[in-house]
């Protein structure tokens, strides 16, 4: 098995998604194959469409704060039973999986479908060349029933209340400003939106992949 860079990068995605908690060699062995698989599974069935999709995204609502997110959104997702009650739309410019593959739709709550679906468009204006520059049609994944990291409570993911953009450069500890690569401009537009990009941990910035509606500062 040789190193390949498109398998390291797939595990620097899998692991961001926590699907995978292996070594960031390129090697693609059955940790990272089994990785891509239960990946794979989770994002049919976050972005299928079923009969209780809505038609029209829910009129707005202000972001709530962490602790008001089950109230605001309902219940976490949890795997294998409920899921939020999700809308789906065309992404406003091309986007890409990190781990390969157009993005054909966005799955979201349908409550932040509309904000999310406008900030994106606002991005569109920029022009694809400096959205690819920038990484920002690198698309992470919105819905995931999962923990957050590092923390006990749930992630907005598993309200699919965030979505995560260019995770290789803006990885969960790279500060901000520094590191991370998220462009001021893109986090304006993002807050314009109800949107928080990354959490406040001290002076600086980190986990600026995430971009959820939910306010924290
Ligand atoms: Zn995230």
């Amino acid at each position: 098995m040789n190193y390949e860079h498109s398998i390291y990068v797939r595990q620097v995605g899998l692991k961001t998604l926590d699907f995978y908690h292996g070594k960031l060699d390129g090697l693609n062995g059955p940790k990272t194959r089994a990785a891509y698989a239960a990946s794979a599974k989770s994002l049919r069935q976050s972005t299928a469409p079923t009969s209780a999709t809505p038609r029209t995204f829910s009129k707005s609502v202000a972001p709530p704060t962490p602790g008001n997110r089950s109230r605001v959104f309902g219940p976490a997702g949890v795997k294998g039973g409920n899921t939020p009650a999700m809308a789906y739309f065309k992404p406003p410019y091309p986007m890409q999986f990190t781990w390969g593959g157009a993005v054909a739709r966005i799955g979201c709550h349908r409550l932040i479908a509309a904000p999310l679906k406008a900030a994106l468009s606002d991005l569109a204006s920029f022009g694809p060349a400096w959205l690819r520059m920038h990484g920002l049609h690198l698309y992470a994944g919105c819905y995931n029933p999962r923990k957050s990291r590092g923390g006990s409570g749930m992630s907005d993911h598993a309200y699919a209340a965030a979505i995560d953009l260019n995770p290789a450069e803006n990885g969960n500890h790279s500060l901000w400003p520094g590191a991370a690569k998220m462009p001021a401009k893109v986090v304006h537009v993002f807050r314009k939106h109800g949107f928080q990009v990354g959490f406040n941990k001290g002076a600086k910035r980190r986990d600026m992949m995430h971009v959820a509606y939910v306010e924290r500062d």
